[in-house]
């Protein structure tokens, strides 16, 4: 592949989604108009709809107050059911998705259904290095469960010399620990090196030993393609605010398959919002969940937030995952085929890409001393990327919003270090 910038010119020129990059608030550079940002698998940027969709929230909270639960464009009591469409994105059945929270809680509202421990079963097989947040969860859910952490919690890592894990050594371990496994627990994307997991092929071995498979989709949702009903998985949850552009902070969702969340005796944590929703309002004892993950309700939904989320979600719905994730593809391959002709051109460069073929739009690229010098060096020409320690940077070119002529200049940058 040529990494000309007449190639990328070309391919910007035939891309079908590069209309949806003026849909976005691209952050101005100090030394050049638009920053150079490579960090939507952190926080994706601002769709310009966003505004217009709060607005009409503060609209009718404004012009109704409370009836607007009922009375508003978009009846707050039932908000949740605006967002069928997140089902399509992580590959699932309407029922099995719903929005709500954020994602730490989601996992803990999904463990206390889904790791139910025994004597017997007790131990989570993870990827080491997950997430900080999700290597908390699962400390404090053992501890909550009684056992202790390196008794119920194994971590796998990769093989010495290698940086990502290779599904055969995760097999493998979930087939050891056999019928002591209560659960198998992964990221659909790892944050730090950009590996997508074999969600199906670990689903399926986990529960080929009895053990429920849960994933954390943060960094998979809206980047890779996903088949969450079909691969059988138990119970996913992920953030909206990284690739799905759906501001900071923003919210999560759950997928719980429909084989459980029909289900109204799997064990939960229940509030009125999961309720039948029939019956929401007279205020009965008596917890009845409500079919699918909406039975997984809490509270009555954030608006305001999830509003922003409605904004994305509707343009994710257009362009499609297919479409997306066949320009991610390409934009990632580019990148890496960019970052290795500017190591060829200049010696000062020196990095292994450590994210393996099987990922999503993230190239992680471990550098050695200069490491730092070159991220600042970068930084300070507006390239925006994250620095994750001790030396790794982590790239996203999304196929949302970036083109193939950001990743040619960043190229450019990079030569000139
Ligand atoms: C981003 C991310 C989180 C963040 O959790 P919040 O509850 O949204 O703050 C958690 N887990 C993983 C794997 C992540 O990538």
């Amino acid at each position: 592949m040529t990494t000309s910038k007449a190639f990328a010119q070309k391919r910007d020129s035939e891309d079908p989604l590069a209309k949806y990059r003026s849909q976005f608030f691209m952050p101005p550079g100090k030394t050049r108009s638009e920053q150079l940002y490579f960090t939507g698998n952190s926080l994706g940027l601002q769709p310009k709809s966003v505004k217009e969709y709060i607005q009409q929230e503060l609209d009718d909270w404004q012009k109704l107050g409370v009836e607007g639960h009922f009375h508003g464009k978009n009846p707050w009591f039932g908000y949740h059911h605006f967002f069928d469409k997140e089902a399509k994105v992580v590959g699932a059945k309407p029922e099995e998705v719903v929005v709500m929270n954020n994602l730490t809680v989601n996992l803990h509202l999904l463990l206390a259904s889904f790791y139910r421990p025994t004597e017997k079963r007790f131990k989570i097989i993870m990827e080491g290095g997950a997430f900080p947040s999700d290597m908390y969860v699962i400390e404090s859910q053992v501890k909550h469960h009684g056992f202790a952490y390196d008794d119920a919690v194994i971590e796998i890592i990769p093989r010495e010399g290698e940086h990502a894990l290779r599904t055969e050594d995760i097999v493998a371990k979930i087939k050891e620990v056999g019928e002591e496994c209560a659960l198998v627990f992964f990221s659909g994307v790892q944050y730090y090196t950009g590996q997508a997991f074999d969600i199906k092929a670990l689903t399926a071995v986990a529960h080929s030993v009895g053990a429920y498979a849960g994933f954390d989709c943060a960094h998979a949702a809206g980047n890779i393609k996903m088949e969450l009903h079909d691969w059988d998985v138990d119970f996913a949850a992920w953030c909206t605010y990284k690739y799905m552009n759906s501001s900071p902070g923003g919210v999560s969702g759950i997928f719980v398959h429909e084989k459980h969340g029909n289900n109204p005796d799997t064990p939960r944590l229940a509030g009125w919002w999961g309720h039948k929703e029939s019956e929401r309002f007279q205020m009965k004892k008596g917890f009845i969940p409500e079919p699918g993950a909406a039975g997984w309700q809490l509270s009555n939904a954030p608006v305001l937030a999830m509003a922003a989320h409605k904004a994305s979600l509707d343009m994710f719905d257009e362009v499609g995952m297919d479409a997306l994730v066949a320009k991610g593809k390409q934009l990632n391959a580019f990148l890496e085929q960019v970052v290795m002709d500017a190591q060829a051109a200049n010696n000062k460069l020196a990095f292994e890409v450590i994210t393996p073929e099987e990922r999503g739009c993230q190239l992680s690229m471990l550098t050695n001393e200069n490491g730092k010098a070159l991220f600042d060096y970068l930084t300070e020409r507006d390239v925006i990327a994250d620095w994750r320690e001790p030396n790794v940077i982590r790239l996203a070119p999304v196929p949302m919003y970036n083109s193939f002529t950001d990743v040619w200049e960043f190229g450019e940058l990079l030569k000139g270090f």
